[in-house]
This record gives structure tokens, sequence and C-alpha cells, in this order.
């Protein structure tokens, strides 16, 4: 007989203690049996929600219902980032302490709108941001806010390239009506495509937008920027902003940040660092050089949600000017007014949200848990795998990498001789294809020059280096039987 349930109040504690127990049971046989799953789900677009009722349950239903659903609905469904050979995009890994920051700060479900909403929210972050400054070596003077993701932590930075713009007044008159010539923004060609929607959200529009050319590393041709300015500034547009990426999303190739700086500050224009990415690895003394120059940056992103191992989301955004940030968002209605805003910083006045979820506590546990010392060995790991896998690419001949490797990101074709580039770039296309569908490994790809380039990379938590032989003996298997094939 079916049971029928009316859950008309919450559940008691008794009955939460009971089945918390069970979900923290259920993510660690889930994590301690990560590799039984395969990275990639084999399920076809639509066969999900088809299982799922059209219609939301009238009465409550059993915990254990639920559960039985989540094991047979959604978990074929997934793809696990989790896994340590997930090696595609910039993986982001949730540590075990992150996931359990993570319970808390939903239990706390506190609002960081303001000071007073939430004091500890609010004071933890500020300090997390500023531990999270000082691992990385950001100048003292940059202040920082988490928001979501990079891609709003950048559209932010254009908001203050914006805002910072002297003698108009674009936040009270609208861009059309401000009197200012088109604005331009400057990225390279390999800058990341949230800098592009960034520019399409404040108006600046994709012409706005000129892609600065690469050098044989995929990094800015500083000169080429400066010509850029120069003719745009001749033809009637006005430069306002540039970014530099540390860390592409293709590559990982490393802007020349001092050089680049530099000319920002000749020609008054704001500069934004993209490092969401790869920025963390500054944590490490050898790897402080990727940041040279930082301290003539105004703005600057790193994701801990990607390679610090904080579940998604968090951003950290940083910048020199708050009060540019500020005067580009706060607008503080009578029924927001507190009496200590003069005193305090209340989040709500730097971006665009008002309210703002407990996300400090998910970097205060990874960072109290792992400490600096842990997480500076988890990336020489990492580093460390990431050019053992491109010394095995060098080194076979059936393989070609086509970009350095200045982190745990590599770049790489199989080759087959006597074939077309065109014929190639399907080779590879399709290599990729086998590689994914066994569910043995993720990885993911680009285009580099015209040629479809294979990448993988190294950033995960449980990514260990069998992950990575199995992974590049698979990879090897695969090759043989296409080449035998195609
Ligand atoms: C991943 C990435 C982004 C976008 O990050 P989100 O947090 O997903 O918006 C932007 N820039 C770079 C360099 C990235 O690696």
């Amino acid at each position: 007989m079916k049971e029928t349930i009316n859950n008309n109040a919450d559940m008691t504690p008794e009955e939460f203690r009971k089945y918390g127990y069970e979900i923290v049971d259920w993510i660690s046989g889930y994590i301690r049996d990560i590799k039984s799953y395969p990275v990639l789900p084999a399920v076809k677009p639509g066969e999900i929600k088809s299982k799922l009722p059209s219609m939301p349950p009238l009465h409550g239903e059993t915990f254990e219902k639920i559960i039985s659903d989540l094991n047979n609905i959604i978990m074929p469904g997934m793809t696990h980032w989790n896994h340590p050979n997930f090696m595609a995009y910039f993986n982001s890994t949730s540590s075990m302490p992150g996931m359990l920051a993570e319970f808390l700060s939903a239990a706390f479900n506190v609002n960081g709108m303001v000071w007073k909403t939430a004091p500890s929210s609010n004071e933890l972050e500020e300090r997390m941001l500023e531990w999270l400054r000082d691992a990385i070596g950001l100048p003292q003077n940059f202040w920082g806010i988490v928001y979501d993701t990079a891609s709003v932590s950048s559209m932010h930075a254009i908001a203050c390239a914006r805002e910072n713009i002297p003698g108009i007044n674009i936040r009270q008159k609208g861009l059309a009506n401000a009197g200012v010539k088109p604005l331009r923004l400057y990225a390279s060609e390999q800058a990341h495509s949230s800098i592009e929607k960034g520019a399409v959200a404040l108006g600046i529009g994709l012409d706005g937008v000129r892609k600065i050319k690469v050098d044989k590393e995929f990094k800015i041709i500083p000169s080429e920027l400066k010509r850029a300015i120069d003719e745009d500034r001749e033809n009637g547009w006005f430069p306002f902003c540039a970014v530099a990426t540390i860390g592409t999303t293709s590559t990982t190739s490393i802007d020349p940040l001092d050089e680049i700086a530099d000319i920002c500050r000749n020609e008054n224009i704001w500069l934004h660092v993209d490092a969401a990415h790869a920025g963390v690895t500054a944590i490490l003394p050898e790897m402080k050089w990727i940041l040279k120059g930082i301290e003539k940056a105004d703005s600057f992103v790193v994701n801990p949600h990607k390679w610090m191992f904080v579940p998604l989301d968090f951003s950290a955004f940083y910048t020199s000017k708050p009060e540019v940030l500020k005067s580009a968002f706060s607008i503080v209605p009578d029924y927001l007014k507190t009496s200590e805003d003069n005193s305090v910083k209340n989040y709500m006045d730097y971006g665009i949200q008002l309210g703002r979820r407990f996300r400090s506590m998910k970097l205060w546990f990874v960072f109290r848990y792992f400490g600096i010392e842990g997480l500076m060995k988890i990336y020489r790991e990492h580093l460390r795998l990431g050019k053992l896998f491109a010394g095995w690419i060098d080194e076979e001949k059936n393989f070609e990498r086509l970009a350095p490797v200045p982190f745990s990101t590599i770049c790489f074709r199989a080759l087959s001789a006597n074939r077309s580039e065109v014929q190639i770039n399907k080779f590879n296309e399709k290599l990729l294809e086998e590689i994914n569908s066994t569910g043995k490994v993720l990885l993911s790809h680009t285009i580099l020059n015209g040629k479809f380039t294979i990448r993988l990379v190294v950033s995960g938590i449980r990514t260990a280096e069998n992950d990575l032989r199995d992974s590049w003996q698979l990879i090897n298997e695969k090759f043989n039987q296409l080449s035998d094939r195609f």
C-alpha cells in the first residue's frame, strides 16, 4: 500500500541526524569508490529529464524514496568532476573539508548583504581574502570580495574600468548619453570568452573588444597592444581597459604582465588580470614570477573553486581601487541603511548582487585543513605530473605537443603519416571521442592555429601518477586502434 505522508513542518533534529549521517555515509562511499564510475556518463540529452515526473508531488515523500531516486535517476547522468581522471577543461575538484564547510554554510544560511546581517560571514570573508592575497603575493593594497564566478568578477572589473573614466558619468547618464567616444577594451586572442560577455553586458559591445595578436607561445605581443591603442585613439575610439591573462584557457599561456602594465599606466587604462585557473600556483615561491608586475594592475581575479579544492562556486576578485567599485554599484535604499554604515564595508555596495552566501567558510576550512604547506605540496605534484606527461608526448613519435607547459595543462595531438591537415584534424577529433567514450578518462579540446588540439589538465585533488599513466596508456591504445581503421 502506498504510504501517504504529510510533511507540513520541517524535519525534526532527530530525523535530520539520521538522514544527515546517511548522506555523509553516501558521500564518503561515493568518494571512496569514485574510480568505479565512468567519468563521462553514457546518457542521451533529455534522458534524465524524461525520468523525472512532470509535476512536483502533492504529498510529501519519504527520504528513502528521495535517496533511491538520487541513485537511480541522478547518478546515471553525472559527469564526475571529482574523478581522478577528469582531465578536461579546468578541473574543479571538491575536497572533503570543502564539502563539509558547504554543509555548514547551508545550515547557517546567512545573507551577507550588509555587515550586520552576517558579521561572521563578512569578517571571515575579509580575512580569508587577505590570507589568499598574501599567500599568492598580491600587493597589500588589494582589497577582495567573493563573487560566484570569474565571469562575474571580470564583468565587475570592466564596470570599474568604465566608472574610472574621468570627466564623464556613465553611471548616471547611461552609455548612450554620457558623451563619451566609443569605448575600447583590449584582450588577447586567447582571452576567455567571459571578457567579451562582460563587454556585452556593460554596453561596450563586441565591437568594443579588440583582440590583440599573440606570439607563437600564445602570449600577448605588447608592441601590438601599444600599436592598437595608438591606432584606436587616432580613429576616434576611447581606450579604457585591458585584460592580461595569467594562464589562458586553451594553453595556460602567461601574458607579459609587467610590460602590459607599463603600457596601461602610460595610457591611463584600467588593467585587469585574469588568473582564474592558474593564479593559485603563485602560492609556490618558485611560481611567484607569473605575477611579476601585479602591483601595477588595477584588478585581479582567481578562482579557488578551480584549483584550490573549494567546491563551486567561489571566485575571488581583488582591486586596488575598491572606491571605484563602490562608486560604480552602491545604491542604498532607506531600508538597507544601518547604524554601522560608516564603520564597515557592506558587501552589497561592491557589486551587482544584494544577497550573498557564506562562501568564505569553504576557503577557511580548506586553508586550515591543508595549510599552505599542504597546498604547496599538491601544486608541486600537479606541476610535476604536467611536465611528466609533456615529456611522454615529446618522446612519442606518434604525438606532438602544440604549446609550452608552464603549469600542468598539455596541448597535444596525434600525428599520422602522409595525411593532410584536414585529415589529421578529423583523426584527432575522432580519437578524443573514442577516448572519452570509454568513460575511463575525460579530456577536452581546443583549436590552435587551425589545429584540432587535445587538452589534458592535471589539477584534481585525487589525481596521482598512476592515474596519469593509465590515461596515457589508454590514449595510446585508442590511437593504435584508430590508426588501423582510419
Ligand atoms: C575558467 C576561466 C574563466 C571563467 O571562469 P568561471 O568562474 O567559470 O566564470 C575565465 N577566465 C579564465 C582564464 C578561466 O580559466
